[in-house]
């Protein structure tokens, strides 16, 4: 019977390699074979199940695994036995090895795969069959069960194939954003094989975060969520606080046993706890003082899957992050809300001024002195030449700066328009947490909002200084 469903399956794999572009085909035969793989190997299952089994039988269930364990050994063997091979087995589980050929090309190493895999198989009773299934080449072996590598299945195949087993870019429970980092890193390392590249990319990577240029969606934890299973001590994991939370608002929002609840980290006041500072992607959108905490992504999320790989490589991803020059984000945000004495316009404009550079041509300014604010001419934040020789230009550019902003709103809203199919007079109140336009019309929104409290106000200011040095001049 065993003998039947191992052929079935060998059948059915060998129809998968016919017919390759017909995607749901292939998806259909992979079920498949995997199928009966599941029923040839649960009958060690039922046969070892001695107390809650109903077909028990230790002595097949035991003679399943020695002869397992005797064929593999018998296999490593083989093939540490011939020398012409030069071939070592760094690597095996119970039903595969990795054999790792120094110095080969890889035009060499299907070679010799297939000749380990015929003697291997030759040396065995049938069914047994070592099969040759892959050459991977670069690969990181990390620990039982997790590797990376460029696979190649053929030697005809040119572009190969990334392919990773059980680490972050393939688990769920990171972030998308490391896992696309992960991935991205691994890629360049083995096409390039230069660290360099690597570090600068993460670097760059870094340093986005730190600016916030970053979507949303790539930082939301998204955890499984078994409410009734927490200790009562110590708070739950932040997937289910946030689900209480909003239980408490609507009972109706109780979810499923074993669902994702997406939340993101917010960096908080100093000494905030973290549980405090896990909440729902939706506060980022709605409160336009919450942001993304970089400090707390790059160095928890990001960098220990780098570090777990590229110190195999002699790489100190933790020491490339220190090396960075950190990103302070003025919080210009802040300032626009909070704008109660002196107008709302003022009080950004001081904001501003707060940073050292002129917002024109970025050149340093002389430190802001508080106590001569009162004085004739208000301060802005620009340098004395674009504010008093070039001021045309400077209006121009300010202005410029006006309009970007707003066009990039305009254009975010219109891809919603025809997405949601809207007259151009409705409002868009989709909120759809899956889309990653949503996030970008959010941030363009309180983009503009700022560049029009800030800027907008400079050039008022900038106007009436024209307007009133033309009435000097008639
Ligand atoms: S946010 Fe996304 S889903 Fe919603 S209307 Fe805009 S484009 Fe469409
Ligand atoms: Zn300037
Ligand atoms: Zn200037």
């Amino acid at each position: 019977m065993l003998g039947e469903i191992l052929e079935t399956r060998v059948m059915v794999k060998s129809g998968m390699k016919v017919d390759k572009d017909d995607k749901t085909l292939q998806q259909l035969l992979n079920n498949r074979q995997l199928a009966l793989k599941l029923i040839a190997n649960v009958t060690y299952g039922y046969t070892s199940a001695s107390f809650s089994g109903r077909m028990p039988c230790s002595e097949i269930a035991d003679s399943i695994v020695q002869t397992g364990r005797e064929t593999l050994e018998k296999a490593i063997a083989l093939i540490h036995s011939v020398e012409r091979w030069g071939a070592e087995v760094v690597y095996g589980d119970t039903d595969s090895r990795f054999v790792y050929l120094k110095g080969r090309t890889k035009d060499e190493a299907f070679k010799i795969g297939d000749e380990i895999a015929k003697q291997v198989t030759d040396m065995n009773p049938r069914p047994v069959k070592l099969k040759f299934e892959k050459v991977y080449h670069p690969c990181v072996l990390l620990a039982k069960k997790r590797y990376v590598g460029f696979k190649y299945e053929s030697p005809t195949q040119q572009e190969p194939e990334f392919d990773a087993k059980g680490i972050e870019t393939v688990r769920r429970d990171g972030t998308p954003a490391e896992q696309k980092i992960e991935e991205k890193a691994l890629k360049l390392l083995f096409r390039t094989a230069d660290l360099g590249a690597v570090k600068s990319y993460f670097q760059a990577q870094c340093r986005k975060v730190m600016q916030g240029r970053v979507s949303v969606q790539d930082f939301c934890f998204a955890k499984e969520v078994k409410l009734g299973t927490y200790a009562d001590k110590g708070p739950p994991p932040p997937g289910a606080l946030i689900a209480t939370r909003r239980m408490l608002r609507d009972p109706r929002t109780e979810p499923q046993y074993g669902e994702r609840v997406p939340y993101v980290v917010i960096a908080g006041a100093p000494g905030a706890r973290l549980w405090e500072r896990c909440v729902e992607p939706e506060r980022l959108i709605d409160d336009p003082h919450a942001e993304l905490d970089a400090e707390y992504y790059i160095s928890k999320n990001l960098i220990p899957p780098l570090e777990r790989i590229f110190n195999l490589v002699g790489a100190n991803v933790r020491q490339w992050y220190d090396e960075m020059p950190k990103v302070q984000r003025i919080r210009m945000l802040s300032a626009a809300k909070d704008g109660e004495n002196g107008g709302k316009g003022r009080k950004t404009m001081e904001s501003y001024m707060g940073s050292s550079l002129c917002l024109v041509c970025r050149a340093k300014l002389p430190p802001v002195q508080n106590q001569h604010a009162k004085q004739a001419t208000a301060q802005l934040p620009l340098c004395g030449s674009c504010r008093y020789e070039r001021t045309a230009r400077t209006l121009l550019a300010l202005r410029g700066k006006l309009r970007t902003a707003e066009k990039k709103v305009k254009d975010l809203q219109d891809i919603c328009r025809s997405c949601a199919n809207l007259a151009s007079d409705e409002e868009l109140r989709c909120d759809s947490r899956d889309c990653p336009v949503m996030y970008a019309r959010v941030k363009a929104n309180t983009a503009a909002a700022v560049t029009r409290a800030g800027v907008g106000s400079v050039v008022e200011q900038l106007e009436e200084e024209v307007g009133a040095r033309r009435v000097f001049e008639w």
